[in-house]
């Protein structure tokens, strides 16, 4: 990926996907009952939604380009942050809706950590190495939520 807003395209549309995640997450949390947890889920889905944002003011990107879904270049064609709903329902544990959410950090961090090492655009490797350490701080922080829960267990 050469093309800062070719990538900041492709990181509008994760984060998005992120936040709708984490929102989703929420609400199961609040019919389990997990009031903490559903609290922690949705701000994670605000921090999504505002560290793109003012990376992208930051920038002084404001021609993002729409791209249609076959214009985006994903891994496995998938959104990286977007994950399997089949069988989650919202029935789903604390401990389950940790590891979902463990799992898209996860690969959100492998997308804009392989994007920082391949790309020979340094505008486009400088802005993905950033991401991709908010995505480390997100799985560390999901790794310790993880650790409290099971150690309740
Ligand atoms: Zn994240």
């Amino acid at each position: 990926m050469e093309d800062i807003n070719l990538f900041l395209a492709h990181a509008v549309e994760l984060e998005r996907e992120a936040a709708r995640r984490y929102e989703e997450l929420a609400d199961s949390m609040r019919t389990d009952g997990n009031t903490e947890v559903e609290k922690f889920f949705r701000q994670m889905a605000v921090f999504s939604r505002k560290h793109l944002a003012q990376a992208v003011e930051r920038g002084g990107f404001r021609l993002i380009p729409a791209l249609t879904p076959t214009e985006y270049v994903w891994p496995d064609g998938l959104s990286p942050e977007q994950f399997d709903w089949i069988g989650v329902d919202c029935m789903i544990d604390v401990n389950n809706a940790l590891e979902i959410a463990l799992d898209g950090e996860r690969r959100g961090h492998a997308f804009y950590a392989d994007i920082a090492t391949i790309t020979g655009d340094p505008e486009v490797r400088a802005m993905a190495q950033e991401f991709a350490a908010e995505e480390a701080e997100h799985v560390a922080e999901l790794e310790k939520w993880i650790d409290r829960y099971a150690s309740q267990k």
